[in-house]
């Protein structure tokens, strides 16, 4: 295990997941650069920790090399969490996901092991694709759609990062570990990315009508932000995690009918559920994951513990959240 103070620098800190992490090292006596472009991620994310002596925000993009090698140049510690993300952007815009998700990455992996830095490389689970199998453990075929459908290319890009890192740490024994996130979610979160909470929240907070695609029977398994902003760190800086790939999230699923069903009721809302096939948001090459539940065995293993927090209490943090925001428009 790796203690002290360290400089972390968080590509994607602006974002969702980035600036939970952001507070949380800030929090343990870390010193925090951030690298964002404010592409998807957002200055308020920031405002707890705006002022934090020990923060430095820098405005930019991760696919600038140049400035890149500079925001690396006396860290300890990188959390590469930029990405384009949300399977919406990714479909819409298929040039950005692999220029923004997978040469910067390769650049980045190259400096960190000239100066022996560790990484956390953040993945998905969108890489195990459509793979029929109830529950995913670490070691499973990914079995991805054709590359004549977009969608494919985010989990695609995540995996050629995935092999840029393994093959680094095989080579030059760069500390290294992946997480593969299995939908994050919590305060923060927006929904214009296609992430289904915040936008069953908001529509239920304004009492209209939830979209639910498909037969709604789709399964997923959400996990809190802070819940996996607390296992990303412990793995980081565990020797032992150095080299190995993770998943990280909730293995408790639901069906995304019945997520729209709890939401109305802990919303106390009047929206109604609406059925819709995929095509009408996603266009009409697209294909959707049925099923998606991490194995969690290797990371309770790794770390004695999993992201704990319910489902109910993640969506009563993230109602209250929008509650308070609504509140002080
Ligand atoms: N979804 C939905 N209505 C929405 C947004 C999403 O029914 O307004 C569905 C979506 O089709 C998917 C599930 O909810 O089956 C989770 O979607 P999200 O984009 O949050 O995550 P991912 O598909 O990456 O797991």
């Amino acid at each position: 295990m790796t203690g002290g103070s360290q400089h972390c620098l968080v590509t994607g800190g602006a974002g969702f997941i980035g600036s939970h992490l952001t507070e949380e090292l800030l929090t343990a006596g870390h010193r925090v650069t951030i690298l964002d472009d404010l592409s998807t991620g957002h200055e308020d994310n920031l405002a707890a920790v705006r002022d934090h002596e020990k923060l430095t925000v820098r405005k930019g993009s991760i696919t600038d090399p140049v400035l890149l090698m500079e925001v690396m140049r006396d860290v300890d510690t990188v959390y590469h969490l930029a990405a384009a993300v949300g399977v919406k952007l990714v479909a819409d815009d298929p040039v950005r996901t692999i220029e923004t998700n997978i040469y910067p990455t390769e650049t980045l992996l190259r400096h960190a092991a000239q100066q022996n830095i560790r990484v956390f490389l953040a993945s998905t689970s969108e890489v195990y694709g459509k793979n029929p199998k109830d529950q995913w453990t670490e070691e499973e075929d990914l079995v991805l759609g054709p590359t004549s459908k977009p969608r494919w290319a985010y989990g695609c890009s995540k995996a050629i990062d995935e092999f840029l890192a393994l093959a680094y740490y095989r080579k030059f024994q760069t500390p290294i570990v992946i997480g593969r996130f299995f939908n994050v979610v919590g305060p923060r979160q927006v929904g214009h990315y296609g992430m289904v909470i915040p936008r069953f929240v908001d529509r239920a907070l304004a009492n209209e009508t939830l979209t639910v695609y498909d037969d709604g029977q789709q399964v997923r398994c959400f996990a809190h932000v802070d819940d996996v902003v607390q296992a990303v760190i412990k793995l980081t800086n565990d020797d032992t995690a150095a080299g190995e790939v993770f998943n990280i999230g909730s293995d408790t699923p639901v069906t995304i009918k019945a997520l729209a069903e709890q939401v109305i009721a802990l919303t106390g809302s009047d929206s109604k559920i609406q059925l819709e096939p995929y095509h009408t948001e996603y266009g009409s090459d697209f294909e959707d994951v049925r099923r998606r539940v991490p194995d969690l065995t290797k990371l309770q293993s790794q770390l004695g513990g999993k992201p704990s927090r319910t489902l109910e209490q993640i969506l009563q943090d993230v109602i209250a959240e929008k509650r308070r925001r609504l509140e002080n428009r």
